[in-house]
């Protein structure tokens, strides 16, 4: 004979009930990939509906197993029918109980989101997804629950709720769960009523132009406290007032109401040296913001107001995580730089001649330099020169413009660094300059269309 499955629905219901007290939605869970269009709590109603009228047929047989199960489905099943038709059949009452698995929780489901609701008033977002923390011990049950029947068809607990909370908050804000990039991370324990809003980082692109010597790309801790304050650092923790990343991050932080912003950029320039041009790529990311539908023309007006005269931003834009870590990549972008170097004697035309012949197209091998070698590895680079262009100054005076690839020493190319850098203008023509002043006139590459 063929199985009756709708049968074996009803039996396994009736089986489980008998020994756990389980809500509409509880139960209907263990089934819940039967059918589509519907939710657990009718998928559990609908089971305990037939069961009360297969109680009902058992009593009008004469049969106790009928009074049995309207028992169970009254207090276990928590179902207000079933103790209706108890009281009507038989003048009898039992006790309700309280849900095995959920404990009720799921009662709690509107409530739950208005209060979450309530939390994200504060946020400005697009998308968002809701996580569920859930007491280790309240899984477990469920687990073995669907061990011990062999539940073959259910879900878990964590899913019906977080899909049921964003269902609610997505229909009620006209905001989309996201699974991949949600702007907030919802973290929610129904039975700590307990609710986290994790805001998402925000990242805003552009180009920084920096008009001043003297400020270092990043906040540059004092080396003698490492930031803790002390008398040279004059209680600051900082060897330099301000940096590129601060200067911009004020206004960003203003107006996002982040809790950080921290400043990825396409390679540096020095402490000293400009950056002029149209500006270096580079990438803010603003940790945990409560506003992010910003007007970036307002935030560069803004930026260039607070930080005139020395930073400047343009091509403002909205970007992603992926964007930071091409830039990043991209530290060997194409630059020109401007080079200032005064020697201690004339510097003939032979010799400027020789210098450009010699620096054109050249492949400069270079250790890394003694003046960095306390933050960084000591390793052997390869850089090569593109274009050499020199111009007199005065006798003992030089403007080189120098394209290259990103990450060539300049000022090392010109004084040798005790024959670290080979070939460099010390070698070529045999005489030490000091750079005066060194400028950044252009990254060349476009990076991550920044
Ligand atoms: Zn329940
Ligand atoms: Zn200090």
């Amino acid at each position: 004979m063929k199985r009756d499955e709708a049968l074996d629905i009803l039996e396994k219901a009736e089986e489980i009930l008998k020994k756990y007290t389980l809500c509409d939605r509880c139960l209907g869970r263990q089934f819940a990939l039967l059918g589509y269009g519907l939710n657990n709590m009718e998928r559990g109603s609908a089971i305990k509906t037939l069961l009360l009228m297969k109680a009902d047929l058992l009593i009008n047989e004469g049969d106790q197993r009928g009074v049995d199960l309207l028992k169970t489905l009254g207090s276990k099943g928590l179902s207000d029918s079933a103790r209706a038709t108890l009281r009507k059949r038989k003048g009898e009452t039992v006790k309700k109980g309280e849900c095995y698995i959920c404990e009720g929780k799921f009662e709690l489901l509107d409530e739950l989101t208005e209060k979450t609701i309530e939390r994200l008033k504060e946020y400005e977002f697009r998308s968002f997804l809701i996580g569920i923390d859930l007491p280790r011990e309240v899984e477990e049950r469920e687990d073995e629950l669907k061990a011990e029947f062999k539940v073959e068809y259910g879900e878990n607990l964590r899913n019906e709720f977080s899909r049921e909370i964003g269902k609610r908050i997505s229909k009620k804000l006209s905001k989309k769960v996201d699974y991949k990039t949600p702007d907030l991370v919802v973290l929610i324990n129904p039975f700590e009523n307990r609710i986290e809003v994790q805001s998402n980082p925000l990242f805003i692109g552009g180009r920084y132009r920096k008009l001043k010597r003297g400020i270092p790309q990043t906040k540059w801790l004092c080396s003698k406290c490492m930031g803790r304050g002390c008398e040279r650092c004059n209680w600051t923790g900082k060897m330099y007032p301000e940096s590129i990343q601060e200067l911009i991050a004020k206004p960003v932080l203003d107006l996002t109401l982040g809790k950080e912003a921290v400043l990825h950029a396409a390679g540096r320039e020095d402490i000293d040296v400009l950056m002029l041009g149209d500006g270096r790529p580079f990438v803010i990311e603003v940790k945990e913001p409560k506003k992010r539908f910003l007007d970036l023309e307002e935030l560069t007006e803004r930026i260039n107001e607070y930080a005139k005269g020395k930073v400047e931003v343009l091509n403002l834009r909205f970007v992603d995580r992926k964007t930071v870590r091409e830039i990043k990549k991209s530290e060997s972008a194409e630059k020109i730089y401007r080079a200032v170097v005064k020697f201690n004697r004339e510097i003939t035309d032979e010799e400027i001649e020789a210098l450009e012949k010699t620096l054109n197209g050249a492949k400069i091998t270079q250790r890394t330099p003694t003046r960095v070698l306390h933050r960084r590895a000591d390793k052997i680079r390869e850089k090569y020169i593109y274009e050499t262009k020199i111009k007199k100054l005065m006798p003992d005076m030089l403007e080189f413009r120098i394209r290259s690839e990103g990450g060539l020493y300049i000022k090392e190319l010109i004084d040798g660094d005790g024959g670290r850098t080979r070939p460099s203008v010390a070698d070529i023509i045999g005489v030490e300059g000091k750079v005066e002043k060194l400028d950044v006139l252009k990254v060349v590459k476009n990076l991550g269309g920044l």
